[in-house]
């Protein structure tokens, strides 16, 4: 045993394992009660003990063992901290206007994305992170405890790799996002855009990341490009994410499953042939409804996914011009009410969907050897969080095995 202080966490009156094994929501217990196989592992009266940054034992709160310090929770639900698997939060500036014009029902001259790119491009470093450090504060408070984020507000070489620089101080889960959108610089000549992502942007931007994205859709980056884009990250040591079909039906799925991403973001819009290759695949699916919801688009269908045998993770988006909301509650809740998922289903997407989608064991769940990073609802269940949408109802949350909420 190792010499750190042991903390037992008890009177959790529903514990969300993601542990196939364990409790009454486990598939293969004869005792569930859910009135269905639900995958999130769950555990009546439970405990769990942390010891240093991790987990090392969770079950009954009668059969707890001894432990230095003990919190009692008094009955409430405790879960795997969100993991949100896509954002982008180096930005600078907002598109209020563009929003509100949006909503309004008037249409809104260009402006979009490169009003955040002049924005971004002309902040200093410290007003980059502040805004950054901001974001992923008010992400922390409503659960998150691992947060990938990207670049792709600079889109010029010094930009890009500031951006990545910046986001590497603040999370591990760092993505190269040069391949955003063609900036205005290069609107004559997008060939020449796509050999500086794969060839000198790249260069100054691996070194702080660990992904690399490409946006595929009309109107950015076409098939071929993003093939070429994500295969060069690949020579780098970067691993592949893509946002595919978004917009329109188009390649980007079937590329990624192709390319062995470890996810194909936004999936809005697909053909049965998209679905049964992410279905035959280890990519996971990650939906994103807060742009569905910011844009007034159709929804992405969760159900027709989950019952082709679809791994589909939950994730904000977290962005100020389609998606300017950092709460996993709210896309758990509108996963539940428009896109044809149960709560038991959104709540494992949001925790281990992400996981998966990051293609990480660590987190995601509450099993011995995961990292201990936790929330506290103010509420008995998980069912809570799409069953009181828009209430603030995260009380606690650890990380690492830190109280930080
Ligand atoms: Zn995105």
């Amino acid at each position: 045993m190792s010499s750190s202080t042991s903390t037992l966490i008890t009177n959790i009156a529903t514990l969300v394992t993601n542990d196939p094994s364990l409790g009454w929501g486990s598939p293969r217990s004869s005792t569930f009660e859910s009135g269905g196989s639900s995958p999130l592992g769950l555990v009546r009266d439970a405990a769990v003990v942390v010891e240093g940054d991790r987990v090392v034992w969770t079950g009954s709160s009668r059969k707890a063992p001894a432990t230095d310090n003990r919190v009692d929770v008094q009955g409430r639900a405790v879960l795997p901290g969100f993991v949100d698997s896509h954002s982008h939060l180096v930005f600078a500036g907002d598109r209020t206007e563009e929003f509100h014009a949006r909503m309004s029902g008037r249409p809104y001259t260009a402006g979009g994305i490169r009003t955040t790119v002049a924005a971004t491009r002309a902040a200093t470093d410290a007003e980059l992170e502040a805004n950054l450090l901001r974001y992923r504060h008010e992400a922390l408070r409503q659960g998150t405890t691992t947060l990938e984020t990207k670049s792709g507000y600079g889109l010029t070489v010094e930009d890009e790799a500031r951006a990545l620089r910046l986001a590497a101080r603040h999370t591990e889960e760092v993505t190269y996002l040069g391949a955003h959108v063609v900036p205005p610089e290069y609107a004559d000549d997008p060939a020449g855009y796509v050999d500086l992502v794969t060839g000198a942007m790249l260069d100054a931007c691996a070194p702080h990341a660990r992904w690399i994205d490409v946006f595929c859709e009309k109107g950015a980056f076409d098939g071929d490009q993003a093939r070429a884009i994500l295969t060069a990250g690949r020579q780098r040591g970067l691993q592949l994410r893509i946002h595919a079909n978004q917009l329109t039906h188009g390649p980007g799925v079937r590329l990624a499953v192709e390319l062995d991403a470890a996810s194909a973001d936004h999936c809005t819009h697909l053909t049965d042939a998209d679905v049964d290759a992410l279905a035959n695949s280890r990519t996971v699916a990650t939906l994103l409804p807060g742009a569905e919801f910011s844009t007034r688009a159709e929804w992405p269908d969760a159900r027709r996914l989950l019952d082709a045998g679809v791994t589909v993770a939950l994730s904000t988006d977290c962005n100020p011009g389609s998606s300017f909301t950092s709460s996993m509650p709210f896309c758990i809740a509108l996963a539940v009410r428009d896109m044809g998922m149960t709560p038991d289903e959104a709540v494992w997407s949001a925790t281990a969907g992400g996981a998966a989608a990051l293609r990480r064991t660590d987190v995601g769940r509450l099993a011995p050897g995961a990292r201990a990073d936790l929330l506290v609802l103010d509420a008995p269940s998980h069912v809570h969080l799409a069953y009181r949408p828009g209430v603030p109802l995260v009380t606690q949350v650890w990380q690492g095995g830190e109280r930080v909420v």
